[in-house]
This record gives C-alpha cells, structure tokens and sequence, in this order.
C-alpha cells in the first residue's frame, strides 16, 4: 500500500489508508482514543476504540507526543473531525519514540521566546505558522527564477572564497587559506560585473553572502541569500523595471499557486509600478517633518521612517550623493549624485542596485580615490580594460523581502539556521 498525506485522506475516498507522521497529541478517554498525526500537509484523526484491539491501542496510546508513526486502517467519514475523515487503525509501527520532556511545545498554543525556538529549531520547524515561512520563501525563489530565466537570465555561480574585499571596508570574515589570509564574500558584485565582459550578457545568482556586521538588529543578518542580477547594455532604469517585474511576479506566484499561504501576508493587490523618488526629494520630505539633516548624509532609521510615512509600502529613493554609495556606481549628470537605487519595503531597505562605472580609467580613479588599493582590484581592472560595455544590476535580500512579505519582527525568523553575532549553532 502506498503512504498518503493528511491532506489526500480528506480529498478522495479510499477505503483503506497507509498514513505516516508525527503523533501530534493523544487524548484518551478509556475505551475509546483519540491521536492527532500531523505530516506536511496538515493533521488527520486516529480513532481507536480498546475493543477489538486491546493490544494496539495500548500500545500506540502510550506513546509519547512527537513520536513517529506509521499506520493502516479503515478510512471513515465522519462530521466531528477536522478534515471530515478519520482513520480506524488496524495496525501500527512505531518509528521512533520520541523522549520527554520536549525542550520546545509543537502542539501547544504557548509563544516562546525566539532564542528558545532557534536553538530548538528542529522542533519549532514542526509547527504550521513556522513552515509556512520557508514554503513562502521556497516559493518566491522558484518565481524569481522563472522570471529571470523566461527573460533569458542564465544562472552562475561565483566564489565565495576571496582574495579581495568586494568594496573595501571592514564587514569581512577572514579566514586562513593554507598559507595566506582569505574571506568569505561578502557580495557577488566584482564577479558578476566581470561576467559582463564575457557576453553573457544577463546574469543571476542566488547564493549566500557573507557580512561580519557588529551589531545586533532585527534586519541584519552575518549570513544572507542575496538574489543578484547583473544586465549588460542597460542602465538603472532598465534594471529598477525588471526588479518591479521580479517582486510583482513573485506576489502573483504565491496568488495563483499558494493561496493556503495568503492569509497573513502582505501581499498588495494590482500594483505594477513602484514610485521612484530621489534621494533629494526624500530629504525633503524628513525636512519638513522637522528632522535636521543635511545634504550628503545617509538616510538614518528616523529620516526612513518619515519618509515611508508619506509613500506606498514599495518605493524606490533613487539618485543618491555619489559620496555614500560604492566606487563602481555610475556618476550621475551633475557633480554629486550617482546612478544608484534603493527599493525599500517601508522603512527597509530591501535591493540596492546602480547602473555601474564601465570605463576603465574613471573606474580606477574612482577606487583610487575611496583610498582603495588598485593592485587588490587587479583582477577586477582587467576585465574593464579589453571591452566592457555599459551595465547595470541590484542585489536583493532574500530574507529581507521574506520578511516584509511575511511581516516578520525579526530576520531571523526568515531563516532556517540563522547567524548572528551570538549564534553559530545550530
Ligand atoms: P543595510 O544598509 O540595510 O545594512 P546595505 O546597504 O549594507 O544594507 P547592500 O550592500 O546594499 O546592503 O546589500 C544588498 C541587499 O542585501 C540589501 O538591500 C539587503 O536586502 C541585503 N542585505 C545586506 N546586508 C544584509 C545583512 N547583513 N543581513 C541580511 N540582508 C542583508
Ligand atoms: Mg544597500
């Protein structure tokens, strides 16, 4: 017999079912038991009486919550159940018996504190409203792929063991590489910008990065998935039209195939465009709510937060001072501004992006000039210097765009093994 779901009992009629999952909770009344058996799709009812099998039902009614069972038995339909079926088991065997007491409650209604759910993760993963982050996030992914490779993205894969800082700066993981020091990447920007010299043209990868933040917020992670684009022969416009394409796919995705999963979830209807604003502008707008602030400054929490007062959830603040954006961002037409861009989720920022630098001599100049040393961008250079033409891309935050959809208090919870300053296990 074949093993089905929860969910399959309730959608067609079989007679007799081979069911398997975890005892989600007992309660046994003397003649009569009743177990709940949880798998991926849901929770369906055992009903045993003692009657007819004296041995079975002791047996499985002495179990303990969280075990692991496989069973076979009469499908009945029945109106006081969940589902409007049940199963009346005939036998039984028990998989693993799972030890008490359990360090974190899956059936209890009890909130725990994050800490406790994150060291206990295996568990916390057991519960419903948990797992449905992670088939929201699986979701999103599969949607971000599809539309990527539909307008003829091909996926790479970059290192993530690296010589050289991607930007400078001190948010890197050394380590030692047999005989010399080395990092974790901290973004695939240096490598997804050579690849425009090659002429494949439009490049994807979703991929960790890695991030030695020291400080503690609900947003940033050390370890993160970052979906990056990389598109040759675009500018930041180009790229800010196919980023509203990647986001308002990837909501019409979890419409049209997961509607179990909508419920919850900030998911707005009919949108297309996002408002583009520019990092001028935005100003404006925490000036005149009072804050003191000037020109040139980047835009703190309390800036962001007036500014998403005034602006649909999805916004961009497009054409930043040059000052405070990274070296390979292009200039803009005037002496200050730079061609990059933020999509922000209210007051998060969820993608940054720039139309960047192709010309090798400003590109050297402008490393130079942040202090950089060029002979550690060598590698980098040298693409720039045989033919590169004009490109443009965005790095988005796996998480954080989970997280806003999710309407997640804290990034972790985007995660299934998050790391952060306190946290390397599990
Ligand atoms: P922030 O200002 O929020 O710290 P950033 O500007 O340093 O972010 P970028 O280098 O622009 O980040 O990275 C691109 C995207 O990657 C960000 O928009 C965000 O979605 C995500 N990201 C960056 N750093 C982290 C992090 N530490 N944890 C989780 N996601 C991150
Ligand atoms: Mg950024």
């Amino acid at each position: 017999m074949k093993r089905m779901y929860c969910r399959e009992i309730r959608e067609s009629y079989v007679q007799e079912a081979e069911v398997a999952g975890w005892i989600h909770d007992i309660r046994n009344l003397g003649g009569i038991a009743f177990i709940l058996l949880r798998d991926r799709t849901g929770i369906l009812q055992l009903t045993l009486l003692k009657k007819p099998n004296k041995e079975l039902f002791k047996h499985l009614t002495t179990l303990t919550r969280e075990s692991v069972i496989r069973t076979k038995g009469k499908v009945q339909r029945s109106e006081k159940v969940m589902n409007g079926f049940e199963i009346l088991p005939e036998s039984a065997e028990v998989l693993s018996v799972a030890a008490v007491p359990l360090p974190l409650g899956v059936a209890d209604k009890v909130e725990s504190e994050l800490d406790t759910r994150l060291d206990n993760r295996f568990l916390d993963l057991r519960k419903k409203e948990v797992r449905k982050i992670f088939y929201l996030r699986s979701l999103l992914l599969k949607s971000v792929r599809r539309t990527l490779e539909n307008e003829e993205f091909i996926e790479t894969h970059t290192p993530k063991i690296v010589a050289a800082a991607t930007e400078g700066g001190t948010e890197l993981f050394p380590f030692r590489y047999f005989e010399r020091e080395a990092y974790l990447n901290q973004s695939p920007q240096l490598y997804k910008q050579i690849l425009m010299s090659t002429g494949f043209d439009r490049v994807y990868e979703i991929g960790p990065a890695f991030r030695a933040e020291g400080h503690d917020t609900v947003r940033h992670l050390n370890e993160f998935t970052s979906i990056d684009i990389e598109m040759a022969f675009s500018n930041h416009h180009d790229v800010m039209d196919l980023l509203e394409r990647v986001i308002v796919e990837g909501y019409e995705t979890v419409r049209k195939e997961a509607p179990e999963l909508m419920e919850g979830m900030n998911i707005p209807e009919n949108v297309e465009a996002f408002p583009r604003i520019t990092y001028t502008e935005a100003l404006d707008i925490a000036k005149k709510k009072g804050l003191r602030i000037e020109w040139g400054e980047d835009l703190s929490m309390e800036a962001l937060r007036l500014i998403a007062g005034e602006s649909p959830d999805l916004y961009f603040i497009t054409d930043w001072p040059d000052a405070i954006k990274p070296f390979y961002a292009m200039p803009g037409e005037d002496d200050r501004t730079c061609r990059s861009f933020d999509l922000m989720y209210r007051e998060k920022e969820v993608t940054s992006g720039a139309q960047r630098v192709h010309d090798y001599e400003l590109l050297k100049k402008r490393i130079a000039d942040r202090g950089l040393d060029i002979e550690d961008f060598g590698f980098y250079l040298n693409a720039f210097k045989y033919g590169m033409p004009p490109h443009a891309g965005w790095g988005l935050g796996a998480e954080r765009w989970v997280m806003t959809v999710a309407g997640l208090e804290n990034i972790r919870e985007a995660v299934l093994f998050p790391r952060d300053m306190h946290r390397l296990v599990p």
